[in-house]
């Protein structure tokens, strides 16, 4: 046994905790818990637990579903909510065939491989997103209109509000998981919050995310309301994005960065955004992966009042352009070497380990071929005419789930990056939610056509 996980046994004797969750992520996203008691923590480090993996969405198929969840004891934490007495505890682990070698629907070794990839090449891929939601004032039930908790705009600090309170409570419970938070404030939609975590390596900014999606349901549970990760709930409101900066760092050093270049931004920062933008179209089906996250992509900047959806729609990049799917923030001198890129498609209900994988892939590959940099887009470009964004070479994100999984079937990057068993379970999944919903007829139709036709 290794130190971590001597380290790991001996806190459960010393604070008592009965109970260790032991969490991995299926293929969609979603956070999946099995229990174990602490005497069976020696052989989980060891060999991992069985379970049966066909009963996880997308992991396995049934002749083959023996599956093994190995816990990764750097990722160990003691669960804050008071629901859990006597103490409860977590893990994330790594999913293993019964021959103890990875299994390859493991979203977390997806991102792994892919950090591997990384890490060949000399760098480390460090994140910090920033991830919106809404707080409604019930449990959503089948039918009814969600309720935003507040009527709150951008930045507003409404005394006695509830967002407020949430906020503070959510914050103290992430940071008491070991999740630092940078900075926290309501968005601009009624009811729509924003938190942004500390920067960190992916894998473990991954890990974080399915960790704080968590965190916030339980908070909003435990003061009555509803916390939803829903890319777009509200027509007339922005949708929720988790816009996310990142960096390579090779060492200590930052390899986006570069002294005296525009906008400090390094060759190696610039091919890495020529391969998020020539690949941006492939990789969307994954960092928006609901029919619904179109309708935030292509919410129009006209649909909100006054203030725009902010959720980019055109590949393109820009310095300090709020429309642009790339940005390079402006450089804070008093920060030296804190080039970022931010990366602005992907929503918060993505799978958050597959989306840092295509998106890595994507600027690895910029790097390896040499990608250029297109010019920036300083203009507003919703505000252009669409001749003017083709003279631009502005070309539109996909507009809806059908068009992204049909530009991801044709894409090698996302094939390698997902591997062959991932890759075809999410566009067989995905095609399959494109035919449900298809099908549909909608409130819009039924206002729209009953009454004339
Ligand atoms: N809610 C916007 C989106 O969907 C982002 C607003 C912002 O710029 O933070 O991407
Ligand atoms: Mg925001
Ligand atoms: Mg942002």
């Amino acid at each position: 046994m290794d130190r971590q996980q001597e380290f790991v046994l001996r806190t459960l004797e010393e604070r008592d905790i009965r109970f260790i969750r032991l969490w991995f992520t299926d293929v969609l996203g979603f956070l999946k818990s099995v229990a174990v008691a602490p005497a069976e923590l020696e052989g989980a480090f060891a060999e991992g637990i069985g379970f049966d993996g066909s009963a996880i969405e997308g992991f396995a198929r049934v002749y083959e579903s023996d599956m093994l969840a190995k816990p990764d004891p750097a990722t160990f934490q003691i669960l804050p909510w008071r629901s859990e007495n006597p103490g409860a505890a977590r893990m994330f682990c790594d999913i293993l065939m019964p021959d103890g070698s990875p299994s390859h629907a493991d979203p977390r070794w997806v991102l792994k491989k892919t950090l591997a990839k990384a890490s060949d090449m000399g760098f480390s891929f460090y994140t910090h997103p920033e991830v919106e939601f809404f707080l409604l004032k019930n449990r959503p039930e089948r039918g009814t209109r969600p309720e935003p908790i507040d009527e709150g705009g951008y930045f507003d600090h409404t005394p006695h509000s509830s967002g407020h309170d949430f906020r503070r409570q959510a914050i103290m419970m992430l940071e008491s998981m070991g999740i630092s938070v940078e900075y926290s404030h309501h968005e601009g939609g009624p009811g729509q919050q924003e938190i942004d975590l500390r920067y960190a390596d992916a894998l473990t900014t991954a890990d974080n995310i399915m960790t704080f999606r968590l965190i916030m349901k339980e908070v909003a549970l435990e003061q009555g309301i509803w916390a939803s990760f829903m890319p777009k709930p509200f027509t007339e409101y922005p949708g929720s994005g988790m816009h996310t900066h990142m960096s390579l760092f090779e060492g200590d050093r930052n390899a986006f960065h570069e002294p005296g270049a525009e906008y400090q931004l390094s060759k190696t920062g610039r091919a890495f955004i020529g391969g998020l933008l020539a690949h941006a179209a492939e990789i969307t089906a994954v960092c928006n992966q609901w029919v619904n996250s179109y309708k935030r992509l292509w919410g129009g900047a006209e649909a909100i009042a006054g203030q725009g959806g902010e959720a980019p729609s055109y590949i393109s990049w820009g310095h300090n352009n709020r429309s642009a799917l790339v940005r390079v923030p402006m450089y804070k001198p008093h920060k030296s070497g804190s080039t970022r890129i931010e990366f602005r498609s992907l929503d918060s209900a993505c799978n958050p380990y597959l989306a840092f994988a295509v998106i890595l892939a994507a600027g690895l590959k910029g790097i390896e071929e040499g990608y250029e940099m297109p010019p920036g887009a300083e203009d507003d470009v919703w505000a252009l005419t669409s001749a003017e964004r083709r003279a631009l070479g502005i070309a539109p994100l996909p507009q809806s789930l059908d068009e992204a999984i049909a530009t991801m079937e044709r894409s090698e990057l996302v094939a390698e990056t997902l591997g062959e068993h991932v890759f075809d379970y999410f566009l067989r999944n995905k095609r399959a939610e494109w035919s449900e919903y298809r099908r549909q007829v909608t409130e819009y139709e039924l206002g729209r056509y009953l009454p004339v036709l």
